[in-house]
């Protein structure tokens, strides 16, 4: 089965509304140049969801979420539960960011458990995974990155309504980028583990994530097992991300 190649825009906590619709038509501008199998994918802060929402309606492009909680409601003070965000046209939603994973301390039972939650809500889940500096320094970067899919890809996850992103911990937002080579052994091994481990796991689309730029997209969505790239930085510039995107081809 061919894989779409998607990438995905997270604009982290960035972004008034003037700015965010501003750089939402800027995407959407640039659109009609890319490769049409691309699936563009924008995930706003929450704030900004309905309006970039209204910018991107029939365009092709898609909104995601940058987070939800695991319960479809209830007493979580600040959280946004899965449901809610397809509510508001949400397709995707991106779990188990390292920021989260770091800044607040979600865990990989906490992961799949929002993963599922995205599931059951009709969304897309992109799951995050990746190892720190420490675990890459002593050489436990497999061990680490096929743990964390045991532990965070639902065992009914299936192609359609999942995406795996690999973001070494060391590369994002730090501008140090993960050789292609480096990048090709952790991908191998994800979709090696994900074949194994669930029913089509290995049509499961694999984005890299980390420090991707203009001008190293093309080396790393152009290797065999990369069908896309989860892209931070660069994302709220749109001609970067734009060509970025540009590089994404169908495998
Ligand atoms: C990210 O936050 O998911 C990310 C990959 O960020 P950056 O592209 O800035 O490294």
């Amino acid at each position: 089965m061919a894989r779409r190649p998607v990438v995905v825009a997270n604009w982290k906590m960035n972004g008034l509304q003037r700015d965010g619709v501003a750089l939402a038509h800027a995407v959407v501008h640039g659109l009609p140049v890319l490769p049409a199998a691309a699936q563009v994918v924008i995930c706003p802060p929450a704030t900004l969801l309905a309006p970039i929402g209204a910018v991107l309606a029939g365009t092709g492009a898609a909104l995601g979420g940058q987070d939800c909680h695991a319960k479809p409601s209830g007493a979580f003070t600040g959280d946004v539960a899965a449901a809610m965000l397809a509510d508001l046209g949400c397709r995707y939603v991106i779990v188990g960011h390292s920021e989260r994973r770091a800044l607040h301390a979600e865990h990989d039972a906490m992961v799949c458990a929002k993963a599922t939650a995205a599931h059951l809500a009709g969304l897309t889940a992109v799951i995050c995974v990746g190892e720190s500096l420490a675990d890459r320094e002593a050489g436990r970067m497999l061990d680490i990155v096929t743990r964390q899919l045991d532990l965070c890809v639902p065992k009914a996850a299936t192609p359609a309504n999942t995406i795996v992103a690999y973001e070494p911990v060391w590369a994002i937002g730090t501008g140090k980028v993960a050789t292609p080579a480096e990048v090709a052994e952790i991908h191998g091994a994800m979709r090696g583990r994900l074949a194994r481990q669930i029913a089509s796991g290995g049509d499961i689309c694999l984005l890299y994530g980390g420090s991707v730029k203009p001008d190293n997209a093309a080396s790393l969505l152009s290797l065999d097992d990369v069908d896309g790239a989860l892209v931070g930085g660069a994302s709220l510039d749109a001609q970067q991300f734009l060509a970025i995107a540009a590089q994404a081809r169908l495998r």
